[in-house]
């Protein structure tokens, strides 16, 4: 039995902490907020229930939230988005997507010969071996073969579900591959999990195994000696742990490395920039309408995703959750100068969509740029290794860690093999 410092309470944390706990290790996990979740954090209001961002979570039958789930016996479950709910906006106007019910007459696509065209280059996309040279973006290859600009769009409005649309040029091919061709097997790209569950479940986890969860509590500083970990500083307090595991993100892990070597090992990590995407979620005390799930606008970037059809549990009876998220250009990521921008470009398109939503607004958020790390799977990225190559008893987990898959699922990847290595 080991006695293990866990810090910060994102994904990445609350797994590894729930599977050492459970594996009979004694854990600490101290977190700076008041609550638990980190980027996947999860508001509650007027009995809405929302996540910080869009969250869906990815593969949730895939590995290896299969295996996490089983371990630590949760009771969750899961629901497929779909398909004849996922919609494209056109021209000002909701249309049916060609992936779904769609296939051979959506709008989105002119004449018979360019969908069957489209259905093909979107199997070759997802489908093909992932042996694409390590360079190859997923932008790229959408400019190498697709030449009929209808079909383009579409396409890189379905990866960008996956990858961000900022992100297609950073986003190495073969990782999306590996990513969106296990989910499309089990035909399920969008599948939904209710957040406020997995966290709630994972916290149980913790503490019923005997595990502590401090909030509240900022871990300021590690204590190294000899190239061994043996505890950290936290809320001024030295406390001490066998091995330590450090789930923060990469401005907050810059202030965590003193000891030399660290610096040298992560100083390029801790340097890389982060992506960004802009957030509008809207809570509405009548439903308005139902038969959208999720919609793409092809035009102005946006994609909706409407929380109380994926997830029911998220909205009140009659209620309506829309979670709106913009794609942010290379420009508007660098500064919040687009928010204005984005806010009337994004309640014009509720107008055309969700007509009379304003009168019924119980609730607005918006976050002008939202982090999201986890599409660091980029070419160039520095990703984290999992275990301190200079300090032994040091690991890291969450999204920017090694790990395979995109977005939370690097969090849950390097949690599970973080615990195996401390077990
Ligand atoms: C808008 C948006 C939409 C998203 N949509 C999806 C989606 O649909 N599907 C999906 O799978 N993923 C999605 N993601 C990504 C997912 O949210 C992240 O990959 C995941 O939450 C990252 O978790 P983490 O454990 O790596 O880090 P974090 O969540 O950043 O956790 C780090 C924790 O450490 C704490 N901390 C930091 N410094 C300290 C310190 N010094 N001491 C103590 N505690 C500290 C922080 O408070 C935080 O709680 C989305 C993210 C965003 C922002």
């Amino acid at each position: 039995m080991k006695k293990v410092g866990i810090v910060g309470a994102g994904l990445g944390g609350l797994v590894t902490a729930a599977l050492l706990a459970k594996r009979g290790n004694q854990v600490v996990v101290m977190e700076r907020a008041p609550i638990p979740g980190g980027r996947s954090h999860v508001v509650s209001k007027n009995g809405f229930t929302m996540s910080y961002g869009a969250h869906a979570v990815l593969a949730p039958k895939q590995e290896p939230m299969r295996s996490i789930i089983r371990e630590l016996e949760l009771p969750m479950e899961y629901r497929k988005a779909s398909l004849a709910k996922f919609k494209l906006l056109k021209e000002g106007k909701v249309i049916s997507s060609p992936l779904g019910f769609g296939a051979l007459t959506s709008p989105a696509i002119s004449g018979l010969f360019n969908h069957v065209k489209c259905l093909k280059q979107f199997y070759e996309m997802v489908k093909q071996a992932p042996t694409f040279p390590e360079s190859l973006t997923v932008g790229q290859w959408i400019r190498d073969n697709i030449s009929n600009p209808e079909i383009a769009k579409v396409l890189s409005a379905y990866a960008s579900l996956s990858v961000y649309d900022g992100a297609l040029d950073l986003y190495s091919m073969n990782r999306f591959v590996e990513l969106t061709a296990r989910e499309y097997e089990k035909n399920e790209p969008l599948s939904y999990m209710g957040y406020d569950i997995l966290l709630r479940e994972l916290q149980k986890a913790i503490t019923n195994n005997g595990g502590t969860i401090q909030f509240g509590k900022p871990v300021s500083d590690l204590i190294v000696e000899a190239d061994r970990v043996k505890g950290v500083v936290c809320a001024g307090e030295r406390i001490e742990f066998d091995e330590v595991v450090l789930n923060v993100p990469p401005k907050e892990l810059g202030k965590l490395l003193s000891y030399p070597s660290l610096a040298d090992e992560f100083g390029e990590y801790v340097n890389q920039t982060a992506h960004y995407v802009y957030i509008y979620d809207l809570m509405l005390s009548k439903r308005i309408r139902g038969d959208i799930g999720n919609l793409l606008d092809l035009d102005g970037g946006f994609y909706i995703n409407d929380y109380g059809i994926n997830n029911p549990s998220a909205a009140p009876a009659g209620g309506q959750l829309i979670n709106g998220l913009k794609f942010l250009t290379e420009q508007e990521q660098q500064d919040d100068s687009h928010a204005k921008g984005s806010q009337a470009a994004f309640e014009a398109l509720l107008h055309r969509v969700y007509p009379g939503w304003e009168q019924y607004v119980v609730h607005k958020r918006m976050i002008n740029r939202a982090m999201v790390g986890g599409i660091a799977r980029r070419t160039t990225a520095k990703l984290l290794p999992l275990q301190s190559r200079t300090v032994r008893g040091l690991y890291l987990v969450g999204d920017a860690t090694v790990g395979s898959g995109a977005l939370g699922m690097p969090c849950y990847d390097s949690a599970r093999k973080v615990a195996d290595m401390i077990s």
